[in-house]
């Protein structure tokens, strides 16, 4: 445990629950191999700690969004398994750290192909089609040409053609089965390649969606894949923050920024040292609700840049110096503190601060 000042917030990372959560999804996307997705710092838990941890549970392939992620990822792991950068970049941008670009276009294939005949060495890379974001990967016209002539491919080493599903996470979508057609439909046209298919929600979606490398993340950290069911993952964070102060308004008395809230009885409020500028969403206004010991506390009036306030008023017990768990409680797992922001788990992961004390379980 860090040293942690009683002003300061905590932000427990469960290192081991994030493993437990890669075995479950490694068993379900076997014999196929499952990466793990650690772009945006490992959803905002720290990608360096996060691949260490993977890396010692067997996990071989891992994708980051950016070049910059892929290379501080390799020096956190060490060499050996696949980093993709799923932005890709230019031929050499690497440097040594020995990264896969993903190439989303095909002047991303001219451009790895040609240094790879260039120097005599084929390069490794992983085509993506598009089939079904308009996002980043070759789209129709460009992969019918690179149907048309494998020999735009010559000087690369293919280890996958990859796509990404729009609507994995809404079962009942036609979007999957479409996708899942193209995608067939795509790899069919190109050279024989290893596939690289479902993120997290896909692979829930049975056998249509398995493939030779599934992608999952959210899952990873602890968000529901299948939003329409229980959560069959381990909850991975918990921020617990210290109340600065506690005290007691008459009935009347506006709180916070725009006197939003205002007591209708006389009141405790409990004032917590965590604000937007940590990534408690100001959407969560008058919305949210933190757990004390397993009892729900309401948040009150408006989150400011660096405090939140509660209504403690049913909890007497509560003291300057307490915690309330504001995330991974409670009525407050990240997925249902996105809900009550009007976002999803990944916004609440990927904004967490940089002034929480982070606390890595290593079982
Ligand atoms: C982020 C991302 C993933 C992981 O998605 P989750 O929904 O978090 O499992 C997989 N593939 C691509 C291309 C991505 O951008």
């Amino acid at each position: 445990m860090p040293r942690v000042a009683s002003t300061e917030a905590v932000l427990t990372v469960d290192l081991p629950a994030i493993v437990a959560n890669w075995k479950d999804l490694a068993a379900r996307g076997a014999p196929g191999a499952v990466a793990g997705v650690v772009k945006a710092d490992g959803y905002g838990l720290g990608a360096a700690e996060v691949g260490r941890a993977l890396r010692a549970a067997g996990c071989r392939h891992f994708f980051v969004a950016q070049l910059q992620e892929g290379i501080d990822l390799r020096a956190a792991i060490g060499p050996g398994p696949m980093i993709a950068v799923l932005g890709g970049f230019r031929p050499g941008e690497d440097d040594d750290a020995g990264l896969v670009p993903v190439m989303n276009s095909l002047g991303d294939v001219a451009a790895h192909a040609g240094a790879g005949r260039a120097s005599g060495v084929a390069r490794r890379a992983i085509l993506h089609v598009d089939t079904g974001m308009a996002r980043l990967g070759l789209d129709a016209g460009e992969l019918a040409r690179l149907s048309a002539d494998h020999g735009l491919l010559a000087g690369v080493d293919l280890l996958y053609v990859m796509t990404h599903l729009a609507c994995a996470d809404e079962a009942s979508s036609p979007m999957n089965a479409a996708q899942a057609a193209r995608f067939a439909d795509a790899c069919e046209g190109l050279p024989a390649a290893r596939r690289c298919f479902a993120n997290s929600s896909g692979m829930f979606l049975g056998p249509d969606f398995a493939s030779d490398l599934s992608r999952p993340g959210c899952a990873l950290y602890g968000i529901n894949p299948t939003p329409d069911r229980p959560n069959p993952m381990r909850q991975v964070v918990r921020l617990d923050a210290p109340v600065l102060q506690v005290r007691e308004i008459p009935a009347g008395i506006p709180v916070g920024y725009g006197a939003t809230w205002a007591a209708g009885r006389p009141s405790r409020v409990a004032t917590v040292a965590v604000g937007y500028a940590d990534g408690y969403l100001r959407s969560l206004s008058s919305r949210a609700v933190a757990d004390f010991r397993g009892r729900p506390v309401p948040l009150i009036g408006r989150v400011s840049m660096d405090l939140t306030t509660f209504d403690v008023t049913d909890l007497p017990e509560i003291a300057a110096g307490d915690r309330l768990t504001l995330i991974g409680g409670a009525g407050c797992s990240p997925d249902e503190v996105a809900a009550r922001a009007g976002t999803i788990g990944y916004e609440v992961l990927t904004s967490l601060g940089a002034r929480y004390v982070r606390d890595y379980l290593r079982g």
